[in-house]
């Protein structure tokens, strides 16, 4: 038999050893709440208590003594209908044997009380006042099956006495039936949320604190009406911030910790000030509140309202959303220090400048968040910092010519790095330079070291994906990745989707709005065309799409997205399909371009070489 709330102190009280408990804990704050335990005036349990209130509490155990107690109730049957049926020599002929057998039950019954008292002990197991007069019953059983045992010829009162047992064991069978009542119902509770509630008020049971019972009283009732993520009233000065909090809350299915309104209220208060402490300009805060995770942000905007510091912010924003701090062990000012220096080298370029850093960052937070690429995966923090960091270093340094111009111009980056991917060797490798060469600024320097090698190789391998030379070659791999019977986006494939989600959001310009689009391609063009401009000069041949007096604009960006953009994102809708709604935005923006094609024939044709 199961004393009440044994489940929950099972459960609540793994390790004897420890001097608090762990109550609860959240995924994105690993932080404990640390509970002394004296103030919960519970027992803790040696290991061997445990492991024996386990065994009494397994279905093997507790069905074995229901069918026990089934066989027990069937005896009792048979010895009250033999002795109305039988004259009395046929019935005590027959009596001493079933009196063994019954001697035989009595004995596991008794067993089973001993191992209950042992693995609760007394004061628990008989908390339950019912307990105390079964072991009774059992008791004086036990006593008259021996007595009838060792004298057939009993006396009338015994008779009596006996027959009032036997009514006695009836009840007693009740009471095991309850027990298996109980074992049903923990076998047939649809949903944790249930489970939890009942262990709960368990749990309440055996508490003395008033205090602490009315907490659980709460608790009961938050799970029980389904308000575990619901915010207290807005707080009207942090209205953006609230709106924010709610909204990243909402869907999230991971335990969170359990607060009292006013604990809730106060946690939303240092969620908040947490965000205030990074000195993020106010108006760009609340840009990102909103939008961090929005295809649509304006990231012009975002650099002007922090004063060209945009992608310093940004990452800042990113390490407190994503709780990063506490996985690298660093304080905001080292990655306010990092995230400057890497936007420091960023140089002035048209586009491959500190802003499309910035925007491929927010992009990659956009598949990660609102495409749910965090939940496919099942990315990590290490994960999710390895995709933001990597797209926020993914061009430093760009010298705003490509990689067949350094080559061919014998440029000393191709020649350090052997003509391979240059520019995508060189981005990863000054970032890590930067870390390494001042402490101050060291992202990873606390990082153990095996965790630093993953993230390092992560980012790397995310940045060298961004090179168009494998761009082809990749996307067929990934596509028959996505495809496979074997695709595993949590587990064997899920690095290769990191770099996809790299990769696409560095060429994502045509699925935004036609408007930032439109900018981010005039500055994309004018930064080629300097460099046809050089390799004019230097009478190298003029790459593709370098050639400012032939290269159509519209032209240019329909075959970009046709052969480029629309398969790639093609593959990321493969698996995120929460990309879908944003996927037509291709077709509509190369509309655009289509109509403005021969506005640039003209325009073209207005200009002559000089
Ligand atoms: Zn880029």
């Amino acid at each position: 038999m199961l004393p009440s709330g044994s489940d929950s102190q099972q459960r609540s009280l793994e390790n004897p050893d420890k001097q608090t408990m762990r109550v609860d804990s959240t995924k994105r704050n690993d932080k404990m709440i640390e509970v002394p335990r004296k103030k919960l005036n519970m027992r803790l349990y040696t290991q061997s208590e445990q492991k024996f209130q386990d065994i009494v509490n397994s279905k093997l155990v507790t069905i074995s003594i229901i069918a026990l107690v089934g066989a027990y109730a069937i005896l009792i049957f048979i010895i009250v209908a033999l002795e109305e049926l039988l004259d009395e020599t046929q019935f005590n002929n027959v009596s001493s044997i079933l009196s063994w057998i019954e001697l035989g039950i009595l004995i596991v019954f008794i067993i089973e009380i001993f191992v209950g008292l042992y693995a609760w002990g007394i004061k628990k197991y008989y908390k339950d006042k019912w307990l105390i007069l079964d072991t009774l019953i059992i008791l004086l059983s036990l006593f008259f099956v021996i007595f009838e045992l060792a004298d057939q010829k009993t006396s009338n009162v015994i008779k009596v006495i006996q027959a009032v047992f036997r009514f006695l064991r009836i009840f007693l069978l009740i009471r095991k039936a309850q027990t298996f009542r109980r074992l049903a119902t923990i076998s047939t509770i649809s949903t944790p949320a249930e489970k939890i509630v009942r262990f709960l008020a368990e749990l309440k049971e055996v508490l003395e604190d008033e205090n602490m019972k009315l907490d659980i009283d709460y608790c009961i009732d938050k799970i029980g009406n389904n308000q575990l993520y619901q915010m207290g009233k807005l707080d009207e000065d942090n209205a953006e911030a609230m709106a924010w909090l709610n909204q990243s809350q909402q869907g999230r299915t991971e335990v969170k910790r359990i607060l009292t309104n006013d604990q809730q209220q106060q946690q939303q208060k240092k969620v908040i000030a947490n965000f205030q402490k990074l000195n993020i300009p106010k108006r760009l805060l609340d840009i990102l509140y909103k939008q961090h995770d929005d295809l649509y942000i304006d990231p012009f905007e975002c650099d002007k309202l922090s004063g060209g510091e945009g992608l310093v912010n940004l990452m800042l924003f990113f390490f407190e959303n994503y709780n990063l701090f506490d996985v690298f062990l660093i304080k905001p000012k080292v990655v306010r220090g990092y995230f400057e220096e890497v936007m420091k080298g960023y140089l002035d370029n048209p586009y491959h400048n500190k802003v499309h850093a910035q925007d491929v960052a927010q992009t990659c937070n956009f598949l990660l968040s609102k495409c749910k690429f965090i939940e496919i995966g099942q990315l990590d923090e290490q994960d999710i910092a390895c995709v933001l960091i990597a797209g926020a270093i993914h061009d430093y340094g760009h010298p705003g010519l490509t990689n067949a111009f350094l080559i061919n111009s014998r440029n000393e980056l191709a020649l350090t790095y052997n003509d391979q991917s240059v520019l995508e060797m060189y981005h990863p490798s000054q970032c890590f330079k930067i870390a390494w060469g001042n402490q101050k600024v060291n992202i990873f320097e606390n990082l153990q070291f095996h965790k630093y090698r993953r993230i390092r190789e992560s980012i790397i391998l995310m940045v060298l994906s961004t090179d168009m030379a494998h761009h082809a070659s990749e996307l067929a791999i990934t596509n028959s990745r996505v495809a496979a019977p074997d695709f595993e986006p949590n587990g064997k494939d899920k690095q290769r989707l990191m770099d996809l989600i790299v990769h696409s959001s560095d060429v994502s310009n045509p699925t935004k709005s036609f408007e930032i689009y439109k900018q981010w391609t005039e500055k994309v063009l004018s930064e080629f065309w300097l460099q046809g401009d050089k390799e004019r000069d230097l009478g190298l041949p003029i790459s593709y799409l370098c050639n400012r007096y032939t290269t159509n604009t519209a032209e240019a960006q329909v075959g970009f997205i046709d052969y480029v953009v629309k398969p790639t994102f093609a593959c990321v809708l493969g698996f995120l399909p929460a990309y879908e709604p944003f996927f037509q935005n291709l077709d509509k923006n190369k509309a655009k371009w289509q109509e403005l094609i021969e506005f640039y024939k003209q325009q073209l044709a207005s200009i002559q070489p000089k």
